[in-house]
């Protein structure tokens, strides 16, 4: 197995958990608290803490300044503005140098004490693991339906299975990591990308907390533009819309007009129709070229098995 074969020989296996803040002095203290208590206790890995402030306009940044004075494990990076939530992310993957890498909120509405579940199940060869919400408690009814909503429309348009209910609090294994970090994706959408490279995926269940301190940094704007991304990312639905929709007005218009046997009843129904169809055929293109841009592989090799034979070696084939 590639994961026994990276490890091998480490005393220990890496981990470190990433930590994205936006404005979280109120509260930040005491996460930190809380998470040193469970990784102390995680004595067969080697734990560092990254967080990462994404422009906080508070004394976020004081707080890790001097979280990271006082602890040879923890780190700190400051962006130069808030960038939003899913690049916080990406910035603390990129930094992270663990075998495998945990993001968790810094507001405790995700418990750090499900992270020894999560490791033992990358030790157990998962190279995913994601914590997925059984309850959410303190949230408003809004909230709570419209996430049930968008991951379940979401999975049914993404052109690949997603873990439903699941955010960004999860584990992946460096394979993963090096996979998102290598992506040219401005737009990354973390949970759902993840999910595409298709590696093997398990959850473990908790019941999500109201936030310890301080707000919502999601605000309704910032949850439309995350499934905004969520979709675009992951599903070529929204351009393929004026196909659907011009092959049915089309479809309908010939059948009345057959049916009341008055060609003029086609007249609308055909010349909307068309024009959502040549839309859709533009969006066809428009998709290949994202998806392009994009940048996704075009597969993931999960493993492989023999060796090449020593026979067959490059510059014997060369020679040939
Ligand atoms: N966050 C961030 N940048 C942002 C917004 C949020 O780094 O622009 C962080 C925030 O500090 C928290 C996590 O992302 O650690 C989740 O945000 P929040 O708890 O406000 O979202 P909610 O749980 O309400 O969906
Ligand atoms: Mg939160």
């Amino acid at each position: 197995m590639l994961r026994e074969k990276r490890i091998f020989g480490k005393s220990r296996p890496a981990l470190s958990v990433v930590i994205p803040c936006f404005n979280e002095e109120e509260g930040l203290a005491q996460t930190h608290a809380r998470l040193s208590r469970v990784l102390s206790r995680l004595t067969g890995f080697q734990c560092e803490q990254i967080y990462i402030d994404d422009g906080s306009s508070d004394g976020t940044w004081e707080i890790i300044d001097s979280l990271a004075r006082s602890s040879p494990t923890v780190r700190g990076v400051k962006l130069s503005r808030n960038f939003g939530h899913q690049s916080a992310c990406l910035a603390g993957l990129r930094e992270a140098v663990g075998d495998a890498v945990v993001v968790i909120d810094a507001d405790l509405q995700d418990p750090p004490e499900l992270i020894p579940e999560m490791a033992a199940l990358w030790l157990d060869g998962w190279s995913m693991v994601s914590a997925q919400r059984r309850n959410r408690e303190g949230e408003t009814l809004f909230k709570k339906a419209s996430a049930y909503a968008f991951y379940r429309l979401l999975n049914a348009l993404s052109d690949h299975p997603l873990a439903l209910d699941t955010g960004d609090f999860r584990l992946l294994d460096r394979e993963v990591v090096a996979l998102l970090t290598k992506s040219p994706d401005r737009h990354m959408y973390l949970r759902g990308t993840v999910s595409w490279f298709g590696f093997p995926e398990t959850s473990v269940a908790f019941n999500r907390e109201p936030r310890h301190a301080g707000e919502t940094k999601y605000t309704l704007r910032r949850m439309l533009e995350l499934s905004r991304r969520g979709l675009m990312a992951g599903s070529p639905a929204p351009l393929r819309l004026p196909i659907y929709l011009g092959t049915t007005v089309l479809v309908v218009g010939v059948v009345a007009a057959a049916v009341q046997r008055d060609p003029r009843l086609l007249a609308r129904p055909g010349a909307f129709g068309t024009q959502a169809l040549a839309l859709g055929v533009i969006g066809e293109y428009l998709h290949a070229v994202f998806r392009q841009v994009q940048g996704r592989p075009q597969y993931v090799v999960e493993g492989r098995l023999g060796m090449v034979s020593p026979s067959l070696r490059v510059e014997e084939r060369v020679a040939l």
